[in-house]
């Protein structure tokens, strides 16, 4: 239960003065609907009040605070404005309200009296006026702010009221108990929690706007220590979990090795051996292993599985999807074969009397290896005795999927692999719950791809470019702009782009979208992958997975709409058979800056863990692999890209904390146990022994 020391803080909105249902709904879509998420909505500009010339000094388009003496009010006929004439010793200015009401400003403005004015200065018809000034106050009222906090607003909310109401939300917040280590906010001369509230709500410089200054970077040090323990948290209580030692003797695996036609990479031994370790625990395992495209995943993966059949168990290899499971099923079962192993495939698409023989040969252990997709993981499916499910490409998956994952057999050992390279600074966020393994090398004798940015005119030319690789013996792999509004839309352009491509090339091209059906979908990368076509229209579709050796040539269509991860991954398609490769990026210009810095990364390297940390550069760790789908934390307070360095911080000092304190009982203990719940991250605080 969340401590009620936290209430007003997770209030709803319209607590607050002056919020009523209209405007929760709009702070509702600026910052979420409680008073927290007002707490956590910091400004993103400054009004600087301490400008304060004479009239005649006056720079137009700045703010600037002016003493003057009131001499005229010019009421407005019909639509005109309502001006009011006002001077100092420099000249005159008038200040100008549109829609006034002429009784309220009579009284604000008395003629004769001076008054303090604040607002941006503008010209009009050469003179010098001030529409709707911020402020009028009288000389002996308290002197204006000097500064004030500007926040990100939406539409229909006025600059004014997202102030107060964040300043109210601000004014709720309770003071906490400290759960950072003192000496550690010393060093960094970090406030307590409600100061650096405070001040991160009242910059008095542009400096104090910097997701460095102290006061925020504070603010975002809890958040990540938040998110570090409560990833520590799970990961323990993984750990906890009753595992099996699982010991092969390498029998299986070594007549495996021996019928490969090259020597595993050093990264891939590397691995193996830290999946055979931590399968020899009699923990479960959950561990990540990272690897570029192309960089023997699968391969690791066989040897893995193979540990587990040794030990006289079984394994899966999940994949997300039906193309994928089938290209698996492919690698792994002829080299399962050399080892007398017996694999089956377990989709959607097995059914009747098939499926049937197979949830058999499954369930009384004659079956060792399992490839499929999620129907792998359905009710009906029974394991005689599953020891290690391995996860393909499961960036979309998040913390808690894979808790759900491993019900199919509670002590089974996971292994997820993706080949998104994550940056380091990510992995922490997303992956700390879990150990990591990473290929960084490619197997020997891959060659560059050849990249080149062309401009959408000269299509022609790269139509031509595919004919001449195609009569060369290789393959095309084209791929069609993703369109944002429907799928269906992706589905039309691929489809022109077949028409057109098909008659250039008649009875070589093959198309595959989304929402083909399997067996279609299945015939015509069957077709690419070994028969007739020579070039094959896509849509992303074709983005995960997907080998085809003799492909030498990749087009993408208005690669300026695609994602860094997303051309990386589309371009490791090709380049993996011996003949030179090339990657053709078709833009439709001019080119937004980002997008001009993204497809120049892609020409410079193919080093898929530079392109993430770039990727994350350019579009901020929020955008990073389409976080909602990935099951990436999004953080309000810290933003990756900048506070990489105090992540590495919250996850030594989580260590530290969970070392001393392992319940979290203790004073500080309990502190942190606040912080969880202040972030929300409740679900954490059940895995402590008196959650
Ligand atoms: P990933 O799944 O990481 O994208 P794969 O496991 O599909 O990569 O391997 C890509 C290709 O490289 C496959 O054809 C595989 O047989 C081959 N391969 C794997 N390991 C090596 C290696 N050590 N040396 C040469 N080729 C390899
Ligand atoms: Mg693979």
């Amino acid at each position: 239960m969340r401590p009620s020391l936290l209430n007003p803080l997770f209030a709803e909105i319209e607590t607050l003065p002056g919020v009523g249902p209209r405007l929760a709904k709009l702070f509702q879509r600026l910052a979420g609907p409680r008073v927290v998420d007002l707490c956590w909505h910091l400004p993103a500009s400054l009004v600087d009040r301490r400008y304060r010339p004479s009239v005649a000094e006056a720079e137009p388009g700045r703010v600037a605070t002016l003493t003057l003496t009131i001499e005229e009010h010019l009421p407005g006929r019909a639509r005109q404005p309502y001006r009011v004439r006002a001077r100092d010793e420099s000249g005159f200015i008038e200040l100008v309200w549109f829609h006034a009401r002429g009784d309220w400003l009579s009284k604000l403005l008395p003629r004769g009296e001076k008054r303090r004015v604040s607002g941006r200065v503008e010209v009009f018809n050469g003179r010098p006026q001030m529409a709707h000034p911020d402020y009028v106050t009288g000389l002996e009222e308290g002197d204006l702010p000097a500064v004030e906090a500007v926040y990100p607003l939406t539409a229909g909310l006025q600059p004014k009221v997202v102030w107060k109401a964040a300043q109210a939300a601000v004014a709720r917040a309770p003071s906490l108990p400290e759960w950072q280590d003192p000496a550690w906010l010393k060093r960094r001369q970090w406030s307590g929690w409600l100061e650096a509230l405070k001040s991160a709500h009242a910059p008095g410089e542009a400096e104090d706007l910097s997701p460095l200054a102290p006061a925020r970077a504070r603010l975002a040090y809890d958040e990540l220590l938040a998110n570090q323990l409560a990833l520590a948290l799970v990961r323990r209580r993984q750990r906890q979990a009753r595992g099996r030692a699982i010991r092969g003797d390498g029998r299986l695996a070594g007549k495996v090795v021996a019928a490969l036609p090259f020597a595993l990479t050093a990264s891939q031994q590397g691995a193996l051996e830290e999946i055979r370790a931590d399968m020899a625990q009699p923990l479960k395992m959950l561990r990540l292993l990272q690897g570029d495209v192309g960089s023997g995943k699968t391969v690791v993966a066989l040897l893995a599985m193979l540990n587990a059949v040794e030990s006289g168990a079984q394994a899966a290899l999940m994949a997300p999807t039906e193309i994928l499971a089938r290209q698996h099923l492919a690698t792994v079962e002829p080299l399962a074969a050399a080892a007398g192993v017996e694999v089956a495939l377990l989709t959607g698409r097995e059914k009747g009397k098939t499926r049937a023989a197979i949830l058999e040969r499954l369930a009384d252990g004659r079956t060792a290896i399992a490839v499929g997709t999620h129907a792998l993981f359905q009710e009906e499916v029974a394991f005689a005795d599953l020891a290690l499910a391995v996860v393909d490409e499961q960036h979309r998956f998040g913390v808690h999927q894979r808790l759900q994952l491993s019900s199919k057999s509670a002590a089974a050992d996971v292994l997820v692999m993706t080949a998104t390279p994550i940056p380091r600074t990510l992995e922490l966020t997303a992956y700390g719950d879990m150990d990591v393994s990473r290929l960084t090398e490619k197997p020997a004798g891959r060659r560059p791809v050849d990249t080149r940015t062309i401009p959408l005119e000269r299509l022609e030319q790269v139509i031509e470019a595919a004919g001449r690789a195609m009569a060369a013996g290789g393959k095309v792999f084209w791929v069609c702009p993703l369109v944002e509004e429907s799928e269906l839309g992706d589905q039309a352009a691929a489809e022109e782009r077949f028409r057109v491509l098909e008659q250039r090339f008649p009875g070589r091209v093959a198309l595959v979208h989304g929402r083909l059906k399997g067996a279609e979908k299945d015939a015509a990368m069957a077709a690419f992958a070994s028969g007739s076509a020579d070039l094959l229209v896509a849509t992303t579709v074709i983005e995960v997975g997907v080998d085809v050796p003799a492909a030498t040539v990749m087009v993408i269509e208005q690669a300026e709409r695609f994602g860094l991860a997303q051309l990386h991954q589309l371009r490791g398609r090709i380049g993996r058979g011996r003949r030179a490769a090339t990657c053709l990026l078709l833009y439709r210009g001019p080119l937004g800056e980002t997008a001009r810095e993204r497809l120049e990364v892609m020409r410079e390297t193919d080093d898929g863990f530079r392109i993430a940390e770039k990727d994350l550069e350019l579009r901020g760790a929020g955008e990073l692999l389409g976080t909602r789908q990935s099951g990436l934390p999004q953080f309000r307070l810290a933003d990756l890209a900048l506070h990489a360095d105090l992540l590495a911080v919250a996850r030594d000092d989580v260590a530290l904390i969970l070392e001393r304190d392992p319940e979290l009982s203790g004073p500080r203990g309990q502190a942190l146990r606040c912080l969880l719940y202040l972030f929300e991250r409740d679900q954490a605080i059940r895995y402590l022994r008196s959650g």
